[in-house]
């Protein structure tokens, strides 16, 4: 099957793309290879997407799609196999519903928080664990809660959550931040508190009430009472399936101002590329960018 545009991915940034190229009257499919909505999907409450103070993050993407298929835009939800991006003609090969094929590729496969990879910690997104402080800091406000992470985005959702809560402890495996030597100074002089050298253990409670944190030279365990964990050890972006042909930068996908990747015809859209600020705002502005070169270019 042909289309004008093909989107991968189903999250804010896809179906944004998606809203804008069959609005424009172009046949344009969304490949999911999950569920649509993406991680915005996972938020049970959206407070930061402007004109609507608070939605779940279920009802935002699932209106958004409702939205792009109003259009006319079609979806499809199948695994990519196989995909051959650089000819004039891309090719998209699933697994079970065949091969389509359109001119023009947005990008929009997101990126995952990586876990910790203790036991319950799925289980407790929502109830006391997140990776990704702006977006749930509020929900602790006036709580005791730490970050986990030693990196830049470690220190900075430490000072934003000083603001928000009562006390920020951060826990970090070693005895030095790798983050910039600005943001570590920053935290050293506030109010957060380092536990440094040390790992966390164990989640207790559901909701969560504390963690089991042990120090690396010492062996030594405490336990340390927190409502809130958030976790900054790094995320991945769901780049495998392009990452032999499209430029990546530490994974991320490299883009122009318009979204434009390295290979003609292919555009990058939201979580999945190499910017700062990684919400569903900044996914749906990329998205909208990405749909306008790729309806643009010749
Ligand atoms: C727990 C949590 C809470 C959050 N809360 C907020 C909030 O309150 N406010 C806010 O602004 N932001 C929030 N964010 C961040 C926000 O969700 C993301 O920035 C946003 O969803 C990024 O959109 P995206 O479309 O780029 O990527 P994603 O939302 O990650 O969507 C990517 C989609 O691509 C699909 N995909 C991946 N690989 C493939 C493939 N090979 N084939 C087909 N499909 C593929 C995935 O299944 C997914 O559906 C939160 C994030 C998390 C994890």
């Amino acid at each position: 099957m042909t289309y004008d545009i093909i989107i991968i991915g189903g999250g804010p940034a896809g179906l944004t793309s998606a809203i804008y190229t069959a609005r424009a009257g172009k046949k344009t499919l969304v490949v999911e290879n999950y569920a649509i909505g993406g991680q915005a999907s996972l938020t049970h409450e959206v407070m930061n997407y402007p004109g609507i103070k608070s939605i779940s993050g279920f009802e935002l993407t699932d209106n958004m799609r409702k939205q792009a298929e109003s259009f006319g835009a079609e979806f499809v939800y199948d695994n990519i196999i196989k995909i051959d991006l650089m000819g004039g003609e891309k090719e998209i090969v699933t697994e079970y519903s065949g091969a389509y094929r359109a001119s023009k590729v947005i990008l929009a496969m997101g990126s995952k928080a990586k876990p910790l990879g203790l036991e319950g910690e799925a289980q407790l997104i929502g109830k006391g664990v997140s990776y990704c402080a702006t977006c749930d800091g509020n929900f602790f406000k006036g709580k005791s809660v730490a970050v986990v992470g030693g990196g830049d985005t470690a220190l900075i959702d430490a000072l934003y959550l000083k603001e928000l809560a009562k006390e920020v402890y951060i826990i970090h495996r070693r005895n030095e931040y790798r983050g910039s030597l600005i943001l570590a100074e920053k935290v050293k002089n506030s109010s957060v508190k380092e536990i440094l050298n040390s790992r966390i253990i164990k989640l207790n409670g559901s909701p969560l009430k504390s963690l089991t944190v042990q120090n690396n030279e010492t062996n030594q365990t405490f336990e340390l009472e927190v409502e809130g964990l958030f976790v900054a050890v790094g995320s991945a972006p769901q780049t495998d399936l392009v990452k032999d042909v499209v430029r990546l930068e530490d994974g991320y996908i490299v883009t122009d101002e318009e979204m434009r990747t390295n290979i003609k015809g292919v555009y990058a859209a939201g979580d999945v590329r190499k910017k700062t600020l990684r919400q569903i705002i900044t996914a749906c502005a990329d998205g909208a960018i990405a749909a306008t070169s790729a309806l643009e270019e010749r």
